[in-house]
């Protein structure tokens, strides 16, 4: 059996998407900045998109930039801090794109949850230094699926302080609603292929007058953020995706996840723990430690020639020699959990029949490793 239970690395396109899009893309081919009236089915084309992006944030049309996906909206929002004079807090649970431009970490509790005594810390220490200051939290963990600020007490520190927040909101996009205006965020970055749209295609919100550096150098595509002729295909499928999610169809896909993702956890638990919180968290994602298990790169290993597909750590790091930093900034480094632990991520798509079998497949593997 195929069973494909990585779907926080990345999620089949949606069905009945490829074809809708392809035949646009046959049809208004003409450069979208051209300046003849063929060029403007393309613009119309790409306009649409941005409208059903915005409609999915809850914000406006001109706030949204289509980017190259997740890491590259992370980047515009953060990387040219320095050269603006901005210094850069996040939790200590975030992707690389944001991580890596940071230079404070905010503690997380064993729970996953951002420490908002030391994030309120972290800010005041930076402020003494920089009048302007970023704090970019992600809402949703890669691994575990936790909340990392369930009770959204990071923007209110935010307002206090008069500080710019940016939230990574690659994992939250398609599985949470999301608005812009209750979450108090300045710039958010989303993923297509995260939510069953292409790979490498992704947008920032910028909220109306706030004015990070472009990526690069070149056109004023994209109000100037992110220049070059636009990734026409990609960016359909992030406006097909943006609308699907917000259909009841999608709705009542998406309130059988949880269920699925329960059971699957029920019928392990006697030989597994949840890593992080139970309660806040993504209702498709299952971090699971195994105490028994030697280690989980050969229980990935194992699960994959039963046709079980999960992850160790997240897919950007994974090839990297060291274990999750995730579960090691929320457990410390004398806890074995990021050595035994896997991520199991289901999709809207993932049916009864996978998961018993996948449960049925974890037990044999781990009773199977934990003899030997
Ligand atoms: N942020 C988070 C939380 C992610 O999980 C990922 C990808 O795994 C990214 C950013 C990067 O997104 P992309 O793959 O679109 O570059």
């Amino acid at each position: 059996m195929f069973c494909y239970l990585d779907n926080n690395a990345s999620t089949q396109p949606c069905p009945g998407m490829l074809e809708q899009i392809t035949k646009i893309v046959q049809g208004k081919y003409a450069n979208p900045s051209s300046p003849h009236s063929f060029a403007e089915e393309a613009k119309g084309a790409l306009a649409l998109a941005r409208r059903q992006v915005a409609s999915a944030l809850g914000c406006n049309f001109g706030e949204v930039v289509f980017t190259s996906g997740g890491t590259e909206a992370n980047g515009i929002a953060l990387q040219a801090a320095p050269e603006l004079g901005e210094t850069v807090a996040c939790s200590a649970v975030e992707h690389p794109s944001v991580s890596r431009c940071a230079i404070e970490k905010v503690k997380v509790s064993p729970e996953g949850f951002i420490d908002c005594e030391h994030l309120e810390e972290v800010v005041l220490k930076l402020r003494q230094w920089s009048p302007r200051v970023i704090v970019a939290v992600m809402y949703a963990n890669n691994e575990t699926g936790v909340l990392v600020d369930p009770f959204n007490k990071v923007s209110s520190i935010c307002e206090k302080h008069g500080v710019h927040l940016h939230i990574d909101a690659v994992q939250a996009f398609g599985k949470v609603p999301l608005d812009i205006n209750s979450l108090g965020a300045d710039t958010l970055s989303i993923s297509a292929h995260k939510a069953h749209g292409l790979k490498g295609v992704g947008a920032l919100f910028i909220r109306d007058g706030f004015k990070p550096a472009p990526a690069f150098c070149g056109g004023s595509h994209e109000f100037g953020f992110r220049p070059g002729t636009e990734n026409q295909i990609g960016i359909l499928s992030l406006g097909y995706v943006s609308e699907k999610i917000q259909s009841k169809e999608y709705q009542d896909l998406l309130s059988q996840v949880k269920i699925r993702r329960d059971n699957l956890e029920d019928m392990l638990a006697d030989i597994s723990e949840v890593n992080g919180s139970r309660e806040h968290r993504l209702d498709n994602t299952s971090n699971l430690y195994f105490p028994d298990v030697p280690d989980n790169d050969l229980l990935i290993d194992e699960l994959q020639a039963a046709g079980v597909y999960v992850s160790g750590k997240s897919a950007c790091s994974s090839g990297m020699p060291t274990p999750s930093r995730v579960l090691r900034a929320m457990y410390g480094d004398q806890s074995d959990r990021h050595e035994k632990s896997i991520r199991v991520s289901l999709s809207v798509y993932t049916t009864d029949e996978e998961i018993e079998y996948a449960a049925k497949t974890i037990r044999k593997v781990v009773e199977d490793l934990s003899n030997l």
